[in-house]
């Protein structure tokens, strides 16, 4: 099998006997799930897309090393054209979904493990370059939907993996086999885990000798008998069960994060990409954080032209959109979005390639993309509620809307432009809600603050990928200072 259609792909993880756990509840068929299914539906576009003629350069890419065409989620990028046709790619499934997608963090991981692995096997001797390209020509073949995971809920902060109390907080190898491993702990927000075939797991921070045990990499099936899920709650979740589509704002389209614990899960030999070998976890760390960061600068960017655009039609709606400081609010919105896009695409067109041949992303360039990220979003957020009017969150409910005594009085009162009616109104403004506020909010507001690393994280970047020494070079050249 080459590429699956978006059915295909549903039918697939529906197969699959993965641990759900939700409300208090075990989630027998997570697919069906109505609180659960718009984020299967956001993965699905990755494969209906890549069905698409229109769309088979940007979503599809011919496989060195399968021969094949694949889909880009599962590329290893080998040039800085890559780079930039992924950041496009996420742009595209930003507009088409208007939220998380959730395919990123494996292509991320793939990318970062690729190269990782390479240098690892030149230092020591280990076999981990090939168990990746095994794993990774497996998933290009079968078209697998992958989650990354990164983040260890890391206990005390002060505190590295080996010193913490609880020794669980950080995932790490229990238990070494001749045929393998077995791994305890847990991975947080994983956005997606419960749509994904398989998972990647990598170390979240650099590490030292006495880290040993938490310095693994693996992959292993999302069934695999161990590993359990429980699903994060999020703002305005359960309007999904109320089957009123106009108060969800966007009832297709959605993400969902859940805590991953692996209790005691085995991982065979060949699924090993890391396994002790300390001083790597921060490469491969730094390299999965700067791809990813290089994400958002697609990903964001596509959810915020939807709601640039949402914000631009309440104005039509709302008979405001001649008003000279909503054509500006809405030039700013642009111009913040397109800013963060000229990043995106920057860090990809100054990246290079490494040592395992595979293309790595400028990381200062994407540091800087994913700072900005955690402040722009907000801005146009900000922005698109000042557009929409205080509406956006005091309209009554679908319910009384299809009231007969009570819809036709919010009809009356709550119309804008004549000619438009109050339900095309209500729908854009829940939108918008859905997008600041509501579920998409996890996703475009403060997934753009904390996800891919806080901002802190992206300023140990900067600082380090900075060059101030050199900065301080020109400045000493140009003032005539001689030491
Ligand atoms: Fe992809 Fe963006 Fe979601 Fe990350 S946050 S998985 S980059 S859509
Ligand atoms: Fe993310």
């Amino acid at each position: 099998m080459a590429l699956m259609t978006g059915e295909q792909y549903i039918e697939s993880i529906r197969k699959l006997n993965m641990q759900v756990y939700m409300f208090g509840k075990k989630i027998e068929c997570p697919v069906d799930d109505p609180i659960l299914r718009p984020s299967l539906n956001s993965v699905r576009m990755t494969y209906d897309l890549a069905q698409e003629a229109e769309y088979e350069d940007l979503m599809t890419v011919v496989s060195p090393y399968t021969g094949k065409r694949v889909n880009r989620f599962t590329h290893i990028h080998q040039s800085t054209t890559d780079l930039r046709n992924k950041v496009k790619m996420q742009r595209l499934l930003g507009q088409k979904t208007a939220a998380c997608f959730q395919r990123c963090v494996g292509m991320d991981a793939f990318n970062s493990v690729f190269s990782t692995t390479f240098e690892t096997d030149k230092a020591h001797g280990t076999n981990y370059h090939d168990n990746f390209k095994k794993f990774m020509m497996y998933c290009q073949e079968e078209d697998l939907t992958v989650d990354g995971a990164m983040t260890d809920p890391k206990g005390d902060r002060s505190k590295a993996p080996h010193a913490q109390e609880d020794p669980d907080l950080f995932l790490r190898v229990v238990e070494r086999r001749e045929d393998g491993i077995v791994v305890r702990g847990c991975k947080a927000h994983q956005t997606g885990a419960l749509n994904s075939h398989e998972i990647i797991i990598m170390p979240t921070i650099s590490m030292t000798p006495a880290d040993k045990d938490y310095a693994v990499s693996f992959a292993v099936p999302m069934d695999t008998k161990g590993i359990y899920m429980i699903i994060g709650r999020q703002s305005c979740d359960t309007r999904k069960l109320e089957n009123t589509e106009m108060d969800v704002g966007n009832a297709e389209f959605g993400g969902v994060e859940a805590l991953t614990i692996f209790d005691d899960v085995f991982v065979p030999n060949d699924r090993i990409f890391l396994n002790g070998e300390t001083e790597f976890a921060g490469m491969m760390v730094e390299r999965f954080a700067g791809y990813h960061r290089q994400s958002y600068g697609g990903c964001k960017v596509g959810v915020g032209d939807v709601l640039i655009g949402a914000a631009a039609v309440a104005a039509d709606f709302n008979g405001a959109a001649k008003a000279s400081h909503v054509k500006d609010k809405l030039i700013e919105m642009t111009h913040l979005n397109e800013t963060l896009y000229c990043c995106g695409i920057a860090c990809s067109a100054e990246g290079h390639q490494t040592e395992s041949g595979n293309y790595l992303i400028d990381l200062l360039l994407a540091n800087v993309c994913k700072q900005n990220i955690t402040r722009f979003p907000y801005e146009i957020v900000r922005l698109a509620e000042d557009i929409a009017g205080g509406l956006m969150v005091t309209a009554p409910s679908e319910a009384d809307f299809r009231d007969p005594t009570l819809g036709p009085v919010i009809d009356k009162y709550l119309r804008g432009v004549n000619a438009v009616s109050t339900e095309n109104r209500l729908r854009i403004l829940r939108l918008i809600e859905n997008l600041a506020l509501g579920t998409a909010a996890v996703g475009y507001r403060t997934e753009s603050m904390h996800g891919a690393g806080s901002p802190q994280a992206q300023r140990i970047m900067i600082a380090r990928q900075g060059n101030l020494a050199h900065k301080k070079e020109l400045a000493k050249t140009i003032a005539h200072i001689t030491e």
